[in-house]
């Protein structure tokens, strides 16, 4: 099965990847993908202070060598990943007026301050009250941040925790989901469907089907598939099952950016 694009991946420009991105690049043409969505991290104030900060003038050379390079194979995109919290709002929007970005990812990797990857967030936490926690965040974050695109793995917060269980129903959440959801749909932003749950052992999407129905259901049509790929072997991973999924909820296009501007195409 050919896919038409992946809509986030990163490179050795991110704190938590070695891959080259001539090599991202090369391995989606060879995938015969129409676009590749860069969206290399930015996590301002993160927990890990050796978390490296992207260089923007070695990145956008790169960039644009390899744009040129691949001009007739493939789309190359300059996106980003942007590591939410509510006191880096003017630091955001400050880098997101400096570079020509095509697609941002808003993502809440750390909540209430505290890192999820370590585990300090989930000190001291039922896993109701921790992604009670995480909810609200996200809900404060969507309430003051408009300046993305799509929301980025919504849900993948059950991967952290150290719970026997790790999964959460829509239904224990619903009236948080449904306001974040809303919140969504009325700014006009999207619903990142990021396929890199499977890589951490897990049977789900990011967000989970329940989530992605009821985005629908209220009314959100703006869906971008990633593979959140450190490594080229992971590009595109598992997007039959994302474009099943969709296919199987009823959601008829993918949505593709130009420039910040969705555009819809049909899911093949
Ligand atoms: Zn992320
Ligand atoms: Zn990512």
């Amino acid at each position: 099965m050919l896919f038409f694009a992946d809509y986030h991946t990163h490179t050795a420009y991110s704190g938590d990847s070695e891959a080259p991105m001539s090599a991202m690049a090369q391995q989606a043409a060879d995938m015969q993908l129409k676009q590749l969505v860069f969206t290399d991290h930015v996590d301002y104030d993160y927990a890990d202070p050796n978390f490296e900060m992207i260089d923007f003038a070695a990145y956008k050379q790169e960039f644009d060598e390899l744009k040129a390079r691949f001009r007739d194979k493939i789309d190359l995109l300059m996106g980003v990943e942007i590591g939410y919290q509510p006191h880096l709002q003017e630091r955001i929007k400050k880098l997101l007026k400096s570079y020509p970005f095509e697609f941002v990812i808003c993502s809440t990797h750390m909540a209430d301050n505290l890192d999820f990857y370590t585990g300090a967030f989930f000190e001291g936490k039922t896993p109701q009250t921790a992604y009670e926690r995480y909810f609200l965040n996200v809900l404060q974050g969507i309430g003051h941040m408009d300046d993305f695109d799509v929301y980025g793995h919504l849900d993948f917060i059950v991967r952290y925790g150290d719970y026997p269980v790790k999964q959460l129903h829509y239904r224990d959440y619903s009236d948080m989901l449904d306001e974040i959801l809303r919140r969504l749909i009325y700014l006009g932003k999207g619903l990142e469907v990021n396929t890199s749950g499977f890589r951490y052992g897990l049977k789900q999407l990011h967000p989970q089907k329940e989530i992605l129905k009821r985005y629908r259901q209220l009314g959100g049509e703006i869906v971008t598939v990633g593979s959140d790929a450190h490594f080229p072997e992971d590009i595109c991973c598992r997007f039959q099952y994302a474009y099943q999924t969709l296919v199987d909820l009823g959601y008829k296009y993918l949505t593709i950016f130009k420039q910040r501007q969705p555009e819809f195409i049909k899911i093949i």
